[in-house]
Formats: structure tokens, C-alpha cells, sequence
């Protein structure tokens, strides 16, 4: 756990910023983590090598280029666009934080999509935004598109994330398009997940339609980038001008353009892994259905991760890594996720040790 903030000191901070923790994201050293959705097959072995052949050239007594250019050329290629539509980021929380930043702010609203990914309602209250939360449907987690509709007319900035991230459900396009049409402000798709889901699943299609669409796609999940922190956004040049003007010029190094130049170049390398993910998904469902009898259900997911009720979560999730050093992601105290984990859908051996052993752990309960 990080050091936490002094009163002498929090009397000094932006009261938005004072009334924060340190992040902590929960990690400690395991034999299986399943507990970031992070790709766990690890990079296939030949990009490896050209990303290390890379690295070995890039120089570091100069800045980096700060729109990434060529890297941004490339995506502007792969998703057809023009690479004024395209903005590379520090990871997709720094493109998060930079539309906040952006189109943020006291007398803005965010409409939230809830429950959802914590750092949306993270970084807008650090900037003073107004947040307004749209649930899902309690039992399905479904969106309520009629809701976000409605809310959307007054708001700067409305996110939705597909597949949502930690309850795994795709938002439809037609859907998509009528919150671009209802907002007066920026609609945000983030499809971090999307190479997960089924094929016809992403909004993409209506950027050319709507110059309010932008999407957040990262390289940390299917491309296997966490590490190096690349992220990107799809959108109208406008929109990325404004992105542009927000951002930190040298935020994204030298390394981490290198590296991803060589990834998105290679990505057609990355399928298999992809396939065996989304196979491995199913496995792992059905293993999990077959333990409804000691009280677990589990959603559909059209991302790389599951979520799955279990009693006494917070107890379970504990046990599996103190006593079988697995690592899931505790939700069971998050509003409207009571009792809930969610795991990454990891290689073949390792969904297996987290099925066997929350299957002892429940026998036990
Ligand atoms: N969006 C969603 C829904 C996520 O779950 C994450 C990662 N947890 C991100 C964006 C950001 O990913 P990154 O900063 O690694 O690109």
C-alpha cells in the first residue's frame, strides 16, 4: 500500500486532489495473475525479437517526436483514417485524463455509465467535473440506452465502455449513434477490449458520420504492450487538435513509439494468441457454470475477462492468493457488484489452477 497523504499537506492541495487516496492497485508477487487483463501468453517470440531490434536503435539524448508520427501513420493506415483522425497517449488512462482535461471542468457534466471502469468519475472529480451516473441493469448489466440518451443532451462528455469493463457487455452501434446524435459534446467508445469481441461489434464504421464519435482503443491488452503504456484515439481532426493542445508534448518516449511501431506493424501475428484467448473464455465460463451448484454465476463477456459472483468474495479472492497465489480483481465491495471478481482469461494451465482451486474453496464454505 502507498504511503498516504499528510494533513499538512492535504490542507494545501486542490480540495479535489486532497480528497483522494494513493492508487493502489492491489498487486503482489503470484504464480498466476488474472487480475489486470493483461494478454498472459506474453508477446509471440519473433515480434519480440524485432521489437528488441528496434529498441536497439533508438536513440535517447533526444526528445521523442511528440504525435508520434509514424506510429500514428501506421494506425491511421490499419483503421483506414487519416492520421489527423488518430492521437497516441501515454496509455489510454493518459487520453482518459486528457479529455477530462479538455472538455471537462467545473460547470461540465460527464454522463457515466455505471458500474464501469473508476477512473472516468476518477479523473472528472479531480477536474472538477460534474458527474452523472447512468446504472445498468442490475441483474443483466446491460446499458440503458434510453437513459443515456436523455442525459446526454446536457452533457460536455458521455462514456461508454464496449465490451464494459468489469461486466464484459458490448453497447450497439445503433445505440452509439444515437447518443452521438443526442449529445452537443464528445461521445467516448472505449473499445479497449474490442479485439475480443465479435467481428461487426466496434462503432468504428460511424467516425465518418459523426465528428462527436471518438474512440479509445490501447495496445495493453491484445497487443501486449501494458508495459511500455500506448494508447490511442480515433476521432475528427478537431477533436484531436484538442487533444493535442491538452496533452504533455513528450508524454509518450522514445521506447514506447519504437515498440509499438513494431506491434501494430506485426499485428496480424497477435490472431492466434487472440483466438485461443476468446476459446479459452468459453472454457473458462463453462467451468464456471458447472459450479452454480455452490452459488457462482457468471456473465456473458465479449472481452478477455469474466465476471463472476461467488460467495464471500472478498474472503475467496484472498484465499486464492494467500494459499494458491492466484491473483483476481476484488469488486465485492463496488456499488452494484456485490460479492464480485473478475477474472483474466489467462493461458490454458493457469484458468485451470484459478477453477481448481475456487472449486476446493467453495466445497469448504
Ligand atoms: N479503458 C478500459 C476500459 C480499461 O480497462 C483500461 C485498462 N484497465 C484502459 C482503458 C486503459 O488502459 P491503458 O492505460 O493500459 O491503455
Amino acid at each position: 500500500m502507498p504511503q498516504g497523504i499528510s494533513d499538512r499537506f492535504r490542507a494545501v492541495m486542490r480540495p479535489s486532489a486532497a480528497a483522494l487516496e494513493p492508487y493502489d492497485p492491489a498487486f503482489s508477487q503470484v504464480r498466476v495473475n488474472l487480475s489486470a487483463n493483461e494478454n498472459t501468453y506474453g508477446m509471440p517470440a519473433e515480434v519480440r525479437a524485432k521489437v528488441d531490434e528496434a529498441l536497439r536503435g533508438v536513440a535517447t539524448n533526444r526528445y521523442p517526436q511528440p504525435l508520434s508520427p509514424d506510429l500514428r501513420a501506421e494506425l491511421a493506415a490499419w483503421h483506414g483514417v487519416d492520421p489527423s483522425q488518430v492521437i497516441v497517449g501515454n496509455g489510454g488512462d493518459e487520453l482518459i485524463f486528457n479529455l477530462l482535461l479538455a472538455f471537462g471542468g467545473s460547470g461540465h457534466i460527464l454522463v457515466n455509465c455505471t458500474p464501469t471502469f473508476s477512473v472516468y468519475r476518477l479523473y472528472a472529480e479531480l477536474v472538477e467535473t460534474e458527474v452523472v451516473d447512468v446504472d445498468r441493469d442490475p441483474v443483466t448489466y446491460e446499458a440503458d440506452a434510453d437513459a443515456l440518451v436523455r442525459a446526454a443532451a446536457d452533457a460536455s462528455l458521455v462514456i461508454v465502455t464496449s465490451p464494459n469493463n468489469p461486466t464484459g457487455n458490448l453497447f450497439s452501434v445503433e445505440d452509439t449513434a444515437r447518443l452521438c446524435e443526442a449529445c452537443p459534446g464528445v461521445v467516448l467508445l472505449d473499445e479497449a477490449y474490442m479485439e475480443f469481441a465479435p467481428e461487426g461489434s466496434s462503432a468504428e464504421p460511424l467516425l465518418a458520420k459523426y465528428d462527436n464519435l471518438v474512440i479509445l482503443h490501447t495496445l495493453s491488452k491484445a497487443y501486449c504492450l501494458a508495459g511500455a503504456r500506448i494508447g490511442y484515439l480515433l476521432g475528427c481532426p478537431d477533436v484531436m487538435a484538442a487533444m493535442a493542445a491538452v496533452r504533455q508534448p513528450y508524454s509518450v518516449n522514445v521506447f514506447s513509439q519504437a515498440a509499438a511501431l513494431v506491434a501494430v506493424r506485426e499485428r496480424k501475428t497477435f490472431d492466434p494468441t487472440i483466438e485461443k484467448i476468446v476459446a479459452e473464455r468459453s472454457r473458462l465460463s463453462q467451468g464456471l457454470q458447472e459450479l452454480s451448484g455452490r452459488g457462482v454465476t457468471v456473465w456473458p463477456s465479449a472481452a478477455n475477462f469474466l465476471l463472476v459472483r461467488v460467495p464471500d468474495a472478498h474472503r475467496v479472492r484472498e484465499r486464492l492468493r494467500d494459499e494458491y497465489s492466484i491473483l483476481v480483481r476484488d469488486f465485492s465491495s463496488a456499488p452494484g457488484l456485490t460479492d464480485c471478481l473478475r477474472v483474466t482469461v489467462g493461458k490454458l494451465e493457469e484458468n485451470d489452477a484459478f477453477l481448481d482451486a475456487l472449486s476446493c474453496l467453495l466445497e469448504e464454505v
